[in-house]
């Protein structure tokens, strides 16, 4: 498989104007020099509790938020260097599902409209009959009868809107999309269901996702590698099989030890209880060294550098 995204060194800080009060500018450093890939055909599953940067790093990379610095490569081409113009048949290869569908379906249009709108913005010369077999055929690949597209968001269930979410979000064709907590808002029941059609299109539409996540279960079931995110720096990575066998930094295998089977956890908040709040976070050294039970004093003061452990298996931690 050939390579199909290259994140290099991305970092996006937030800065505020004035600070609490009108005082000094305050920077969120959201997500701090990551570097991961994506190749063809794969999905990258990125796990991490709420404010860890996982949703920040997937707008980052497909410049919904723009980057502060580093580099993201879209089959070798740098897209941070590119004008928006040029960006434009790029937008059209990287799409995202978003956690609610409601935030690509606009209530006040049908179905059909709400789906057409990517498709004429790419192709604007695209007659009426090709555009009705288009939608007719996203419709049935998201298991509904195309009469369906008649209908206006309100008269369908979550889970529903989010199929028609992912069918807006492969109108255009893309051969890379970020799926941002697709199924975390749904019930357990339709969660397996929407997941078993994502992996369903990735097959037949040969798509690469990068999978956002805090349900270590889902990304188990959808993943073909794993990074872990933690106060915006990726602290581990490795392939599914050996992440889930051999974790290896302290906080992914607290996360670990939350899940002990591959089921669906429905108390979300509950995979991350006993381990203090993501906000302590060290300026120094090691982002996750006040809430870590194996931490040295050098975790205090030094940031620890990734290495890699065994091929493919990255950490960074003193540990190892
Ligand atoms: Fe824990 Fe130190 Fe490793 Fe950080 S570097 S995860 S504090 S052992």
């Amino acid at each position: 498989m050939s390579r199909l995204l290259e994140v290099n060194h991305l970092s996006k800080f937030y800065t505020n104007k004035k600070g609490f009060f009108g005082g000094a500018p305050e920077t969120v450093k959201a997500v701090s020099d990551i570097s991961f890939y994506v190749d063809e055909q794969e999905t990258l599953g990125i796990v991490g509790e709420s404010g860890c940067g996982k949703s920040t790093t997937g707008r980052a990379v497909l410049r919904l938020h723009e980057p502060t610095s580093g580099e993201v490569r879209f089959r070798g081409q740098d897209i941070l260097a590119l004008s928006e113009e040029e960006m434009r048949p790029y937008r059209q290869k990287m799409q995202i599902v978003f956690q609610n569908a409601n935030s690509a379906l606009d209530p006040r249009w049908t179905v059909e409209k709400s789906i057409a709108e990517p498709i004429l913005l790419h192709n604007p010369g695209i007659s009426r009959s090709e555009l009705d077999d288009r939608i007719d055929t996203l419709m049935k690949e998201v298991g509904f009868s195309p009469m369906y597209k008649k209908k206006y968001p309100h008269e369908f269930s979550g889970g529903q809107r989010q199929r028609i979410g992912i069918a807006k979000a492969i109108s255009v064709s893309p051969e890379f999309v970020v799926c941002d907590e697709p199924v975390s808002a749904l019930d357990v029941s339709v969660q397996a269901q929407v997941l078993n059609l994502m992996k369903r299109l990735k097959a037949e539409r040969k798509l690469s996702y990068m999978f956002i996540s805090h349900d270590l279960s889902v990304i188990r079931f959808i993943s073909d590698r794993v990074g872990v995110m933690y106060a915006g720096r990726l602290v581990e990575l490795a392939e599914t099989r050996e992440f889930f066998e051999n974790a290896m930094h302290p906080y992914s295998r607290v996360l670990m030890a939350a899940v002990p089977k591959p089921v669906v956890v429905e108390d979300k908040a509950a995979l991350y209880q006993g381990i203090g709040k993501i906000s302590e976070v060290s300026k120094e050294g090691c982002p996750f060294c006040s809430r870590c039970p194996a931490a040295k004093d050098v975790c205090r003061q030094q940031l620890p550098s990734q290495k890699e452990v065994s091929p493919g298996h990255m950490v960074m931690c003193h540990l190892y």
